[in-house]
């Protein structure tokens, strides 16, 4: 299994070492709670889901519990999860009031025949759906709105804070797991962009943009600034490279992110696993959340360097 936690601009010389502890304390349980369930013959559904609804938990990441402002001051998440043995998919945008966005995904995955629902809509589904709705306090926190505010203060007309703040740090969490079938599949979870306004929807809970899964190829999960992953559809681009062409998963994942995302501008990093066990986790960006775990080892790294 493989996970992040966001990529961006994330340097050591801004990190004290108790919140460098703090984040790799939560990769190191979301790798264990992954491992648990595959080791005990779990399926990759439930590593991933059970995996990012514990990043979404956690405050410190862009998801669930500690998802960045929109500019009216509000919480609006997305998410999005793909099966790749059957090519299933579910996603929402731009629900505010689901405690676990990725069980609201798989829920319209599972229950609907929709691949993607939005706003109120998604959440009347949710409502069916024996899902934990929370009051909206409950995704507050001071980081986030500081945050909002700094975006506010700095915001050039368009409220595009990505182009006027490059220490823009990126939180979301996504995992690709494979299980003892064979089977691979992705899940991205996110608040999506500080400062977005007019219902901004990223690539996060767009199939193909920030998540993909087939069994035949790899999945992949992917953080960064939306709107490229969208355009370059990047998630698909690493999976079809691999479906029709001899490249490696590395190759492939490393030409989408670190020549043709950096020669268009776009900044981000995606991980991915393919159906021999290859992992990738290629950034563009100062650092990278991320870790892996297999049968034999685990990895967390954040810098460049790690
Ligand atoms: N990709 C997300 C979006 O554009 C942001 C992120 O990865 O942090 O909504």
């Amino acid at each position: 299994m493989v996970i992040h936690g966001g990529a961006g601009t994330i340097l050591k010389k801004n990190m004290t070492p108790e919140k460098e502890a703090a984040y790799t304390e939560v990769l190191k349980d979301a790798l264990q709670k992954g491992k648990s369930i595959l080791a005990n013959g779990g399926s990759s559904k439930d590593a991933v889901i059970q995996t990012i609804e514990l990043m979404e938990n956690s405050p410190l990441f862009n998801a669930g519990k500690g998802a960045v402002f929109t500019n009216d001051g509000t919480n609006k998440l997305d998410a999005s999860i793909m099966d790749g043995a059957t090519l299933d998919a579910g996603a929402v945008g731009g629900i505010g009031l689901v405690k676990n966005p990725i069980k609201a995904a798989n829920a319209v995955m599972e229950n609907s025949e929709h691949v993607l629902l939005s706003g109120a809509g998604a959440e009347a589904f949710c409502k069916t759906q024996n899902l934990e709705f929370v009051d909206p306090k409950y995704f507050f926190t001071e980081k986030r709105w500081q945050s909002l505010q700094r975006a506010l203060d700095k915001e050039n007309g368009m409220g595009n804070i990505f182009e006027s703040n490059p220490d823009y740090k990126f939180g979301t969490v996504g995992a690709v797991a494979l299980d003892m079938e064979g089977n691979i599949v992705a899940g991205t979870s996110t608040g999506g962009m500080t400062n977005k306004r007019f219902d901004r929807i990223g690539d996060s809970p767009i199939i193909g943009a920030g998540t993909y899964a087939d069994n035949q190829t790899c999945g992949v999960s992917c953080t960064g600034h939306g709107e490229y992953f969208i355009r370059y559809a990047v998630a698909h681009d690493v999976s079809a490279q691999l479906e029709y062409s001899n490249k490696s998963l590395d190759e492939a994942a490393n030409y989408t992110i670190n020549e043709k995302l950096v020669e268009a501008g776009g900044s981000g990093g995606l991980i991915a696993l393919d159906k021999k066990g290859n992992i990738s986790m290629p950034f563009n960006t100062e650092g990278m959340y991320r870790g892996y775990i297999t049968d034999k080892e685990q990895y967390i790294g954040i810098y460049k360097n790690d």
